[in-house]
């Protein structure tokens, strides 16, 4: 793929010791420790992209008057670079991250990164950080964080005319230590996440901070996730606050709700969808009701719920609460997700044959 991105690279000065670096990949947790360096392009409409560049990782320095402090024009995207056995390093489908971001970009008024370019910053980053790619025993990745915000000194309201975007990594362990437990889902029935000609669709920020008040509320009942209605009528089953949802049904079919602009078009989600064609399993794109999702589990109709998504692959979903009643429980990973999760994973380090061409090398 094609970029003109022409990167500089200043390797740190002061890298992370090897001993401490062993320290943190064998228990990395999520989102804790950052690599060596970081991947910077500034735009202005009148330069375009420019100044690319693998500078050592830094805090930035940010004028109280920056525009994304107070209106909030930010995108970001999640992915993961995989090491396989035989040491190469890998990225899954990168240029699906490309496209969302530059959808994300045109419904928040940024700039669009090429294709390209962006596949070719994620290279870079990771090229110059490989060291930082766990082994892939215990399913550990580097999880990659591109973001693109208004970096304007200005506190009028427009589109910023100064915007930065940024590449950043982290070591990611297994999600669970002891394979996929399920997580028990919040019914939220006072907050959504997203309405008609909303950013439902697009990956911001903004999306995050009106879902974590619902996420808060999910805790203090006493589970895990929270699952979000449609807006308009409260009766369609959308997403979780960052997963994508899964039903299967005892006829075979597997159902995940259709998106129409407030869903996140999940890069998992839509693997998921071919992986299944190919695996034999029947998915249907539809809306779907949250009657259907409680009167399934409680006559048996529904056997198994997953969430999905880049961080936790795929989640068994148990139990779904809501104010007044729940229904499901089981501590068990069902056939379907199970198999499911094994076939991406496979694919994605190194272990099946990639069929689909998802996978991109960059070491
Ligand atoms: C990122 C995200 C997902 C999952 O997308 P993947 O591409 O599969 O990681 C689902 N829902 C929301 C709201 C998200 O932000």
């Amino acid at each position: 793929m094609d970029s003109s991105l022409q990167i500089e690279v200043t390797p740190t000065p002061s890298p992370v010791s090897p001993e401490r670096l062993a320290e943190i990949l064998a228990n990395p947790g999520f989102g804790l420790h950052f690599t060596d360096h970081m991947f910077v392009v500034e735009w202005t409409p009148e330069k375009g992209w420019y100044d690319a560049r693998v500078t050592p990782y830094a805090p930035l320095s940010i004028d109280p008057a920056t525009a994304v402090l107070h209106y909030a024009q930010e995108i970001f995207e999640g992915m993961k670079a995989y090491r396989h056995e035989d040491g190469s390093v890998w990225t899954f489908r990168p240029e699906e991250n490309a496209a969302r971001m530059v959808r994300s970009a045109r419904r928040l008024a940024l700039p669009e990164l090429p294709v390209g370019d962006f596949v070719a910053s994620v290279d870079a980053l990771v090229r110059a950080d490989e060291r930082w790619v766990p082994e892939p025993a215990g399913e550990k990745s580097l999880y990659v964080r591109p973001f693109m915000f208004a970096s304007e000194v200005f506190l009028g309201v427009r589109p910023s005319q100064h915007v930065t975007y940024l590449v950043i990594a982290s070591p990611a362990g297994a999600y669970f230590s002891k394979g996929p437990q399920p997580v028990s889902i919040w019914l939220s029935e006072d907050y959504t996440r997203a309405g008609r000609g909303g950013m439902g669709a697009a990956k911001t920020g903004g999306n995050y901070a009106s879902s974590l008040v619902a996420q808060q509320e999910a805790i203090a009942e006493g589970c895990d996730q929270v699952a979000f209605l449609d807006a308009a009528e409260g009766k369609y089953v959308e997403e979780l606050g960052g997963m994508n949802l899964y039903f299967v049904q005892d006829d075979g079919t597997i159902v995940t709700p259709a998106t129409s602009g407030t869903i996140l078009e999940g890069i998992t989600r839509s693997s998921i969808i071919e992986l299944c064609g190919k695996l034999g399993h029947r998915v249907v794109e539809r809306p779907f009701t949250v009657d259907e999702w409680r009167d399934g589990v409680a006559s048996g109709s529904i056997t198994e719920v997953f969430a999905c998504g880049t961080a936790a692959v795929v989640t068994p979903v148990g139990t779904l609460k809501w104010r007044g009643g729940s229904v499901g429980e089981g501590d068990q990973t069902g056939p379907v997700t199970q198999q499911v999760r094994t076939a991406l994973v496979d694919i994605q380090y190194g272990r099946a044959e990639d069929t689909f061409g998802w996978m991109h090398r960059v070491v």
